[in-house]
């Protein structure tokens, strides 16, 4: 008798159909959930489980740590100027107490922004399914994790249950093929990503990225490219976990060790999309084509290379985004035809989930060295562990010899919930995935850059192409 043949499978069918706990008519569908992330952010979450009486499902698949609201300046919770983010930090703590899940305090040496946390201590892994009360979860789909944000109310029911309601995404397919120029970086894929399909492009689809540019990159900048799927819609970011992702997943305090690394690995091994998989929306992107990207509106699709222009509104054949382009321009104090090369910079901050790792420390020191920061600079490490490395690597001395700040661990300016911000009018270079209108503090006007291109702009004063800095050393 044959074997009837196995229907092909997308690398998130496979993960999504191992994870199928019920079904209902409505097509909500109830998921195991691995591993559920916190942070001080997700109190309200906490609050409502604590309101209704509940305990922490799990505690050992939770894992909180503090982020959005460390003042880049506080090495300790006595270092905190304000109350209220203070007793946001030490909520964390005693909730950690009460329920008792995994905390990564200010005293630990595991601290750090959760997307950050997650694949550094081996939290993250091939194949699994993971939450978190904050949009930018994707990030740990670099691993080949099925991971992505969840609201407050949905935090609460995970804390409760171990499970999530979910509408099944479709399946997206996003290749990069080609080979990446001199001194283009994962964040400059990714905003190229975002400039060719679009905020809405990848709406209601888990995004598998591939090709060959992904398959070259190392897993700093998988992460930089998952990180930002959500400002293209998407509801998750993947990269097919490969010998780099078990080379990066290896003796990380909770991966697997002995017998259950070798099983571990030899099921992460069958997780890759068949070959025959069919997506149900496929996009290639030339990487050969990829510069240095610069934002220069409010939204991360607003793009260009760093040799383009401010686009004309005018060439917009759609009105309504010719209309929100015109918003944009205005907010951004920018008039179409101006070269990015000619805008001056009043801020540089270089950390965030999306670009505070150490390979972006490095790239960062890269250009700074030897050279100084001729506006105000703030460096932040994405964690304890990031900000360890990149202080025996001699990078924090790079950077303070150049002038620039080197603060403590946390989302820092990528969101200014602890205090760091820019004033009504000024300009940004950020390394992090948001260009919003107030969202560096309000009327402040954020550009988004990779961090070599924003170690470029601290030390020129304006945005500068960084093939040029790298190629004079
Ligand atoms: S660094 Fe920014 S995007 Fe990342 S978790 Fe913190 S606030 Fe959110």
């Amino acid at each position: 008798m044959s074997t009837p043949k196995m229907m092909p499978k997308t690398m998130f069918q496979k993960i999504w159909d191992r994870h199928v706990v019920l079904e209902r008519d409505d097509g909500q569908i109830l998921l195991y959930v691995d591993r559920h992330l916190c942070h001080d952010g997700s109190r309200q979450g906490m609050s409502k489980l604590k309101a209704a009486g509940h305990k922490v499902r799990k505690p050992a698949q939770t894992y909180a740590t503090p982020d959005h609201y460390r003042p880049t300046n506080a090495k300790t919770i006595d270092d905190f100027q304000d109350d209220q983010m203070r007793g946001i930090v030490e909520e964390l703590a005693e909730n950690a107490e009460i329920f008792g899940f995994h905390h990564f305090g200010l005293d630990s040496d595991k601290q750090g922004i959760v997307h950050v946390v997650g694949p550094e201590q081996g939290i993250t892994l091939p194949g699994l399914l993971m939450c978190c009360g904050d949009s930018h979860t994707a990030t740990h789909g670099a691993l080949g994790a099925f991971a992505f944000g969840i609201g407050a109310s949905e935090v609460a029911h995970v804390l409760a249950t171990q499970t999530i309601w979910q509408r099944k995404p479709k399946a997206m397919r996003v290749s990069v093929e080609g080979t990446l120029g001199f001194g283009v970086s994962g964040k400059d894929v990714v905003l190229a990503i975002i400039g060719q399909i679009g905020t809405a492009g990848a709406t209601g689809h888990a995004v598998e990225y591939a090709g060959s540019v992904m398959r070259d990159m190392d897993m700093e900048g998988r992460l930089t490219v998952c990180n930002m799927t959500i400002e293209a819609g998407g509801r998750t970011g993947m990269v097919a976990p490969d010998e780099k992702t078990f080379a990066y997943c290896e003796g990380r305090e909770f991966a697997p060790k002995g017998d259950r690394w070798d099983h571990a690995v030899a099921d992460w091994r069958t997780l890759p999309s068949d070959e025959d998989a069919v997506f149900d929306t496929d996009v290639t992107v030339d990487g050969n084509a990829i510069a240095p990207m610069i934002t220069w509106g409010t939204s991360p699709e607003n793009v260009v290379p760093v040799t383009g222009v401010v686009p004309d509104p005018a060439d917009e054949p759609d009105l309504n985004r010719r209309k929100i382009h015109e918003g944009a321009l205005t907010y951004m104090g920018l008039t179409p035809g101006m070269r990015m090369t000619d805008l001056s910079v009043d801020k540089v901050f270089i950390g965030s989930c999306t670009n505070g790792r150490i390979e972006d420390l490095r790239a960062a020191a890269a250009v700074a060295k030897d050279r100084r920061a001729v506006v105000s600079t703030l460096v932040v490490a994405g964690s304890v562990p990031v900000k360890r490395q990149a202080e025996a690597e001699g990078l924090d001395k790079i950077f303070t010899a150049a002038g620039m700040e080197w603060g403590e661990p946390s989302c820092s300016m990528c969101v200014g919930m602890n205090g760091d911000i820019i004033q009504p009018g000024q300009r940004s270079a950020s390394t992090s995935n948001r260009n919003f209108m107030g969202r560096q503090g309000e009327g402040g006007r954020t550009h988004l850059v990779g961090p070599a291109m924003a170690a470029a702009a601290a030390v020129t004063g304006t945005f500068a192409d960084v093939r040029d800095l790298m190629a004079k050393k």
